[in-house]
């Protein structure tokens, strides 16, 4: 198996080493649309005793969803799975019913006690992961800056793979249009997903 050595400013966080490097018997040109393996040995946003998270009590949740979230370790950081409110704008109304119960392939995730390159990190893990998402930052992006802080700062995200609903089909294709995935319909400024893993996003669809 070719083994990748890149370094980039994404990856520069002291917790994760993304690796490449050029097979000898591989020209460069059939390199170059494959993405980094990322090898990790811990995960910044894991849990640890100097961040205690409460239980968000979450459901809704499609085994499919939860499965990356453990394989990410990120299960403790779910903050939202379905939520039933009447509105356009609900884009965590249920997706689909499995094992007689509602589901949503929207997720909320809580980014307590992490720093800014390991939020990007994070947006672009999931996204090589199959789930397509955007760090809402009060006054950043469109996301409303309110002083009663009703909004709060999280990472909306959702798996492409799932049978979304109208809401969140719409919002898999404005993120790969580089927009907000809002209906301020701005462009989306915090971090830009490298090509390949766009690309391989666009290939679920
Ligand atoms: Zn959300």
């Amino acid at each position: 198996m070719r083994a990748f050595l890149i370094t980039s400013l994404l990856f520069c966080i002291a917790l994760i080493s993304v690796t490449s490097s050029k097979a000898n018997d591989q020209p460069a040109s059939d390199t170059k649309n494959q993405a980094p393996e990322v090898v990790v040995d811990k995960y910044p946003w894991e849990e640890n005793q100097n961040c205690p998270f409460d239980d968000y009590g979450a459901t809704g949740i499609p085994s499919s969803v939860m499965a990356i979230m453990k394989k990410l370790s990120l299960t403790h950081r779910i903050t939202q799975g379905i939520n039933y409110a009447a509105k356009a704008s609900n884009y965590h109304g249920p997706d689909t019913v499995e094992n007689g119960v509602d589901v949503s392939f929207a997720i909320d995730i809580s980014v307590k006690c992490l720093k800014d390159n390991e939020i990007i990190a994070l947006l672009e893990i999931l996204a090589q992961n199959d789930i397509v998402a955007w760090y809402r930052l009060r006054g950043v992006d469109g996301w409303p800056e309110d002083k009663e802080k009703k909004y709060l700062n999280h990472i909306h995200a959702v798996y492409v793979k799932g049978t979304l609903k109208p809401q969140l089909s719409a919002q898999v294709q404005n993120w790969l249009n580089g927009r907000n995935g809002l209906f301020t319909d701005l462009p989306y400024t915090y971090w830009t997903p490298s090509e390949s893993v766009k690309d391989k996003i666009r290939d679920l669809l």
